[in-house]
């Protein structure tokens, strides 16, 4: 055969496209009587397997057609991490229609303004979230089917919405004779909206492809290492950004599944944990302070739990170390955002850190780490030039690869890619082995005198102190320096610390003008719809506080 020098001799491999379908078919052809497990609303356990998922997820799919849903159309959906959400998660996108999942933490406005926006044609809801549906019903003129996931004798009652379908009786009634159409990778999976907490909130459009990657990258040893020897619980949620992409990466490796369902407490997490042997899990800090805290009062232990992936907002180091020292828990820091699928880089030891003593492996861990392969990553300065990577100087992170967005959906926002690089709004130092670490969010450093302050370095230390349960430091107004660090403290239950105390902690820890000048204790942080704490909330709340600094 011959060809022109100067264009690539194309390999002669077989392009199957990568499709979402083509995840579950394997995971019931390989894995057909792998365990999936979820926890009902009324706490009992439902179990079946990979086989039983997918005959279902066929039937969806003919009741989705019979619903007039075509290819591209949405198919929105409130609920939590259970089986019948996982069947969707295939059945939706696997027929070529776009899963849309909706964050229920969001307000009823922004929830009925997504809506409209995805112009979502069927709502499959929980019936924990009927009082949602029932606000916004009026509003989603789109939305031609409600649906409850439910069984016949658990079906919500309401008279507000019309026509309310039930779930099991609309699977039992359909044929599991189906075959998954084939089509273009690039073709819309699913769609994840950001929590908009400036302005409204924006609709991350996922194709298969970019879906189907982010899959075989999060399964990777020192991605989430997922693999079938593993049981693996998403405490993540599926509401939000692919819960991580385990619902995928699981099916595709045949790990065991365990679906939380609503029990997020550290009780109903530790039950599960121990019932069915759960080995990885992956969760936001927030979730994890509440699952330590359980452990910690009740003095118990984790009897399988191995590894787990903590991000979505820094994890404390006091956080790592609990689980690491007293725990024997594998912590892998991971970052990541809507925009990306999530996954943008795990922080896991290299080859030549193995013999470095316990504290030194502790500060590269908590670093949030390399990019995964698929991701590069670059830090700028404000005019754009590439920065160092000296591990000491920071600047505006950059992404791209293949499972970045390029657009929002519908064009919000127009073009947002600066060269081709999509900026992430977080500021980073990067080291010279590629170890990225996150200083704060660009809309959370604090300008003092010209220069900035991360927070996130100053939360991390309180966190250290024993007598505070979390932190958060925001800038508050100053005459001279315009900006002043204010430490905003919840303390752990019963104990006691003064502002001087915690003051006097940072000594020698960063620099003298990083300190904060002031300490406020609260009964509580305001927490966002994905588990983060609400700074501008918090900004809006102490506007008028004023530093004692001059
Ligand atoms: P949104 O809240 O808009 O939906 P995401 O849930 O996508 O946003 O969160 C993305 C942001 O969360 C990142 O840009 C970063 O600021 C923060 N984040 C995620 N993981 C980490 C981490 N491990 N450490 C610090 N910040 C993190």
């Amino acid at each position: 055969m011959s060809h022109d020098r100067k264009s690539p001799l194309i390999g002669q491999m077989m392009s199957d496209p990568l499709l979402i379908s083509g995840i579950i078919q394997h995971a019931d052809r390989h894995f057909g009587g792998n365990e999936i497990v979820s926890r009902e609303a009324d706490g009992s356990l439902h179990r079946y397997n990979y086989r039983d998922c997918h005959r279902r997820a066929r039937q969806m799919a003919h009741v989705i057609k019979h619903l007039q849903v075509e290819m591209g159309d949405r198919v929105a959906t409130l609920a939590w991490n259970d089986f019948r959400h996982l069947e969707l998660y295939y059945a939706v996108s696997g027929s070529g229609a776009v899963v849309h999942t909706i964050n229920p933490r969001l307000h009823v406005d922004q929830i009925a303004y997504i809506v409209n926006h995805a112009e979502d044609k069927c709502l499959f809801f929980d019936p924990a979230f009927l009082p949602l549906v029932e606000a916004v019903v009026d509003r989603c003129p789109t939305v031609k089917a409600f649906i409850a996931l439910s069984s016949r004798e658990r079906m919500p009652v309401s008279t507000v919405i019309p026509d309310l379908l039930c779930y099991e009786e609309l699977i039992s009634s359909a044929s599991d004779a189906y075959r998954w159409p084939v089509f273009d990778e690039n073709a819309a999976s699913g769609l994840c909206y950001t929590s908009g907490t400036t302005g409204n909130p924006k609709g991350v459009l996922y194709s298969h492809r970019s879906t189907v990657l982010h899959s075989y990258a999060s399964a990777m040893r020192d991605g989430l290492d997922v693999s079938a020897r593993e049981v693996v619980m998403p405490v993540v949620p599926m509401f939000h950004v692919n819960a991580w992409g385990l619902p995928y990466s699981a099916l595709m490796t045949g790990a065991k599944l365990v679906l939380p369902g609503a029990g997020l407490d550290g009780k109903s997490l530790y039950d599960l944990f121990e019932s069915e042997g759960v080995t990885f899990s992956a969760g936001v800090p927030t979730i994890w302070l509440g699952l330590l805290g359980y452990v910690e009062q009740n003095k118990l232990r984790f009897s399988t739990f191995k590894r787990t992936v903590i991000g979505g907002a820094a994890c404390p180091p006091s956080m790592m170390k609990a689980f690491r020292h007293e725990h024997g828990v594998e912590v892998v820091h991971g970052w990541g955002m809507t925009e990306m699928s999530p996954l943008g880089t795990t922080g896991t030891l290299q080859n030549h850190h193995l013999n470095l003593p316990s504290e030194a492996q502790d500060a590269i861990l908590q670093k949030q780490g390399n990019a995964i392969f698929g991701v590069d990553l670059k830090i700028v300065d404000d005019h754009g030039q590439e920065l160092p990577w000296d591990g000491k100087t920071y600047g505006n992170l950059l992404v791209k690869g293949s499972w970045i967005v390029e657009s929002y959906f519908k064009n919000e926002g127009g073009s947002i890619l600066d060269n081709g690089w999509f900026p992430t709004g977080d500021v980073a130092t990067i080291t010279h082995d590629g170890y990225m670490q996150i200083t704060d969010r660009s809309k959370d450093v604090i300008k003092s005198g010209g220069e900035w302050i991360g927070t996130v370095e100053l939360e991390n230390i309180a966190m250290d102190h024993p007598a505070v349960q979390q932190a958060a430091c925001i800038g508050v107004a100053h005459p001279k320096w315009d900006e002043r660090p204010l430490l905003l403290v919840v303390k752990r239950p019963g104990a006691a610390v003064s502002k001087d105390e915690l003051i006097g902690f940072y000594a020698g820890k960063v620099a003298k003008w990083w300190v904060p000048d002031d300490v406020c204790f609260v009964e509580s942080l305001p927490i966002g719809a994905t588990g983060k704490v609400l700074k501008n909330r918090l900004r809006e709340q102490f506007k008028d506080f004023r530093s004692s600094a001059t």
